[in-house]
């Protein structure tokens, strides 16, 4: 058969960070801090609960369920996110649930952005939104945060990369469309403040223009960070479409229950979407997704809830990877929030230079050649950025932490050679 000629929305969407480095970090065996999923279970609460779903004798909960998500699941999830956003939520028309939040973010282009339309993305940026953008045959128009170091302190944190309001104002025109939050972000851990969102919010609703509002890490935040739903400030429930994630909420990645939050004037076109392509997620995750949201809200607020529980844990790793990257000399950024660390590889550039023919970005080079000779597995920065910014944001790599101690100790045994033989060098 002759070659086969893709579709033209497929143009520019080919590569893929996770497709090419996940393979690449299992063929070196290397300690993995790249990819983001936790190496340690889920809840047994919510495990027991799937396993009840799928082997009680004569269980409906093994054939499908409502295609806009498990009727347990959008009443607990309407009943929660009702009172976090201030709004009183029906589950049958301002919740849809989703294959992961990679399908909610799917839906929410695919059913809105058209062609040509404009889509404002802060970088860095999860990487799939571009794609998605452009699948949707929409544009994607780029502003980074910005480096703003507050004077005298001695620790580089996610804080420090702000949004300059004048720039962002200056991004929005007639054709723009929607502008994709990301808070917690990956991969810097930046958590946007209230009024850094107030911001965006206002230029929303001047402009008439959409929110996509990436929340998958709410729950992740640290050292008494708020975290602040945008769709919850004056007049943008109306225009935000919130999205979320089991995966990240009960570190359930494979799983793949995510959920699209908003008001149904929005979220029937996410429905359309769904309904032509997926239909409906899997039934028995959704069960035991609901069963843990039940448990968690009776004891929200709580340390034993598991929404603060996990944070707690993560804390004292993010501190722990912390140091050991300050000590083999990268300069990482604390985060605020998520589960990822950036560090700065700028002062390794004698140590690996990269070769002279290349035009890959450093990050990439990095990575690869430390997987290969340190087995040690990491992300490169620049896949979170824009072809035009790309070269600029080639010198940091992304961290994972949501790890147990024993990947965590081996990761740190590794660093701590390295440092020796940097030193001793
Ligand atoms: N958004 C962000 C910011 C992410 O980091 C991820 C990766 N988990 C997703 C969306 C996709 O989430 P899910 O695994 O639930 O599809
Ligand atoms: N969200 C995860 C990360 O940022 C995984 C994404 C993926 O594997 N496609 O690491």
């Amino acid at each position: 058969m002759s070659t086969v000629v893709p579709a033209r929305r497929l143009e520019g969407t080919e590569k893929n960070v996770w497709v090419e480095l996940v393979s690449l970090a299992s063929k070196h065996q290397a300690v993995n801090l790249g990819q983001g999923f936790p190496d340690f279970s889920p809840p047994v609460a919510i495990k027991e609960a799937f396993v009840r779903a799928i082997s009680e004798e004569g269980s409906v909960l093994n054939q499908y369920t409502r295609a806009f998500g498990h009727p347990p699941l959008v009443n607990i999830l309407a009943r929660l996110f009702g009172e976090l956003l201030g709004q009183d939520l029906d589950p049958l028309s301002n919740v849809l649930v989703t294959v992961g939040a990679y399908e909610a973010l799917f839906c929410a282009f695919q059913a809105l952005i058209d062609e040509d339309d404009e889509v404002i993305l802060i970088e860095p940026f999860f990487d799939c939104y571009e794609p998605m953008v452009r699948m949707a045959g929409g544009k994607a128009v780029f502003i980074p945060l910005r480096l703003k170091p507050a004077e005298g302190k001695e620790v580089a944190t996610s804080r420090d990369w702000q949004l300059d309001p004048a720039e962002l104002s200056s991004k929005f025109t007639k054709h723009t469309k929607a502008i994709v939050v990301n808070t917690p972000n990956n991969p810097l851990g930046k958590v946007f403040d209230r009024a850094e969102l107030e911001v965006i919010a206002e230029l929303c609703t001047k402009h008439n223009v959409l929110c996509f509002s990436d929340e998958v890490y709410e729950w992740l935040v640290y050292d008494g960070t708020k975290h602040t739903r945008i769709a919850s400030l004056p007049g943008m429930w109306e225009r935000t479409v919130s999205i979320g994630s089991a995966g990240k909420t009960f570190s359930a990645t494979g799983w793949k229950v995510g959920w699209a939050l908003g008001p149904d004037h929005i979220l029937r076109h996410l429905r359309t979407v769904h309904q032509n392509s997926i239909y409906h997620c899997p039934t028995a995750a959704q069960e035991a997704v609901a069963h843990g949201f039940r448990m968690e809200l009776d004891r929200l607020g709580q340390p034993d809830c598991y929404f603060m529980q996990l944070p707690r844990e993560l804390h004292a790793k993010r501190d722990r990877l912390f140091r050991c990257l300050t000590d083999v000399g990268m300069r990482p950024i604390m985060p605020e929030g998520s589960y990822f660390m950036l560090a700065d590889i700028s002062d390794f550039r004698a140590e690996v230079p990269p070769p002279e023919d290349s035009d890959e970005p450093y990050d990439y080079f990095f990575v690869k050649w430390m997987m290969e000779n340190k087995r040690l597995a990491a992300i490169p920065a620049s896949a979170f950025y824009g072809t035009e910014h790309k070269k600029h944001f080639d010198h940091f790599i992304r961290f994972c932490f949501v790890k147990e101690e024993a990947t965590l100790d081996a990761a740190e045994e590794i660093l701590r050679r390295w440092r020796g033989t940097r030193t001793a060098s």
